[in-house]
């Protein structure tokens, strides 16, 4: 999600004339992108901050922050960074223009006004990174208030996006040349829920529709909005990915409880199973918060326990941190910082094998890859993702770049596969 707010913010500064330099040295406006949905981002970006005013004092460099941090503080920012020329919210990001050219006139700018999905730009593509890949925003906010979760009060309420609005977007993605789409939103699978406009399926299927676009994927889905007919899409829609990203958080019903989640360990082990039968080749990826108040060896065991017995193909796992204003803040039975990162790495070397494993299942299977990038292992080879979004890094011919390929997977690594005989795939 912030990667996309970049990536459009980047794409109004150019289409407004603006040039973007990689050293900060040589920059005349650095504008600081930023999240708080964990103590550790924030505290990096205070001191990211400290370094950048020694710039400013140097070369009068104008300063600004965008994204969650600044829409937590609103004008109280001003109290640790008196020296910052504008800050947006991320509701705001589409007035970067606007803010760049008042600070260039030495007027402050400060947004915070939370907006409904529908103010959101469209990017030009010419300007986005991937040409082959591109991010569609699908709705923003979250209504959910998972108990350790900051999100909803820095991005509002959740707003979907109205569907034409989408369905035109993809269609001029696809005419550029755009073949792989990701829906992105806090919560993709409660999309229109309070609307009459298109399902979440639905939208999907017109999207399987659009000439030229080759692949769907979305994220994030919450498991306790994964619906029948969601899980059906797998099995019915050719172009979604065989891929789902379904954050299950613990495997402890009591801890499940205390963050809010709304389902169950064996509602969720449910879902798995009924996405297995639907796809039986699906990879399932998750976020995982270890260290939440009041666990204790049992629940982190049950924890364990899930992944061990799902095999999920990769897990995003963090200590749990606690954040402003959400529920858990208040919690008392607080878990020892030592113990959650004793907990954390034990979990993070269980995945690994797993993860490991699985990308050694891959080994002599041919697959498809979209190939979007020269390797970051070596100039020599290209980088691209499988279906099941994981990387391959392959030996290729420039005329591969952009395309689909297919590769023999002669090797799985921890984190990437390495692929061999390519042949771009026709029709
Ligand atoms: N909307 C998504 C969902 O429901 O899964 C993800 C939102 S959040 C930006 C991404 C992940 O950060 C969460 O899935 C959770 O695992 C983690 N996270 C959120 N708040 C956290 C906290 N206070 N401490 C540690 N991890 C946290
Ligand atoms: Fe945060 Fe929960 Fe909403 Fe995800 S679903 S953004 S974790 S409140």
């Amino acid at each position: 999600m912030n990667d996309h707010d970049m990536e459009r913010m980047r794409s109004l500064l150019i289409n407004g004339g603006l040039t973007c330099v990689q050293d900060v040295q040589e920059a005349d406006i650095v504008i600081v992108n930023t999240c708080c949905v964990r103590e550790k981002a924030e505290q990096k970006f205070y001191s990211r901050m400290g370094r950048l005013r020694s710039v400013k004092r140097k070369k009068g460099t104008i300063l600004g922050v965008t994204g969650c941090i600044a829409q937590l503080e609103k004008k109280g920012i001003l109290n640790r960074l008196p020296f910052i020329d504008f800050a947006l919210g991320p509701s705001n990001i589409e007035k970067i223009n606007k803010a760049v050219e008042e600070a260039i006139k030495g007027v402050p700018f400060f947004d915070f006004a939370e907006n409904g999905c529908d103010t959101l730009p469209f990017l030009k593509p010419a300007n986005v990174q991937s040409p082959v890949r591109a991010y569609v925003t699908i709705m923003k906010g979250c209504d959910n208030f998972c108990s350790y979760c900051v999100v909803p009060y820095v991005r509002g309420r959740e707003s979907s996006r109205e569907s034409g609005k989408i369905i035109e977007e993809i269609k001029g993605l696809a005419k550029r040349g755009t073949k792989e789409v990701t829906l992105l939103g806090q919560n993709v699978n409660s999309y229109n829920k309070n609307s009459n406009d298109i399902s979440f399926p639905e939208l999907l299927k017109k999207i399987n529709d659009i000439d030229g676009i080759e692949r769907i994927r979305f994220v994030t889905s919450h498991p306790k909005d994964l619906s029948p007919a969601l899980i059906d899409c797998f099995s019915t829609l050719g172009k979604l990915c065989e891929s789902i990203h379904l954050p299950f958080q613990s495997g402890s019903d009591k801890i499940l409880k205390l963050m809010n989640r709304g389902y169950t360990r064996i509602e969720y082990y449910e879902k798995i199973t009924a996405l297995r039968k639907q796809c039986p080749d699906i990879a399932i990826t998750a976020d995982c918060i270890v260290g939440f108040p009041g666990e204790d060896d049992r629940d982190f065991h049950d924890t364990i326990d899930l992944i061990e017995n799902i095999q999920f193909d990769n897990i995003f796992s963090f200590a749990y941190s606690p954040r402003k204003f959400t529920g858990a803040a208040t919690l008392l039975d607080i878990v020892p910082k030592d113990l959650a990162q004793e907990r954390l790495l034990h979990f993070q070397q269980v995945q690994k094998s797993i993860t490991t494993a699985k990308n050694r299942q891959m080994e002599g299977k041919r697959t498809e890859v979209l190939v979007e990038d020269i390797s970051k292992n070596s100039a020599e080879e290209l980088a691209g993702r499988t279906r099941t979004n994981k990387i391959v890094n392959f030996k290729g011919t420039k005329d591969m770049m952009n395309n689909l390929v297919e590769v023999d997977i002669i090797k799985g690594y921890a984190n990437s596969l390495k692929g061999a005989n390519p042949k771009v795939k026709r029709g």
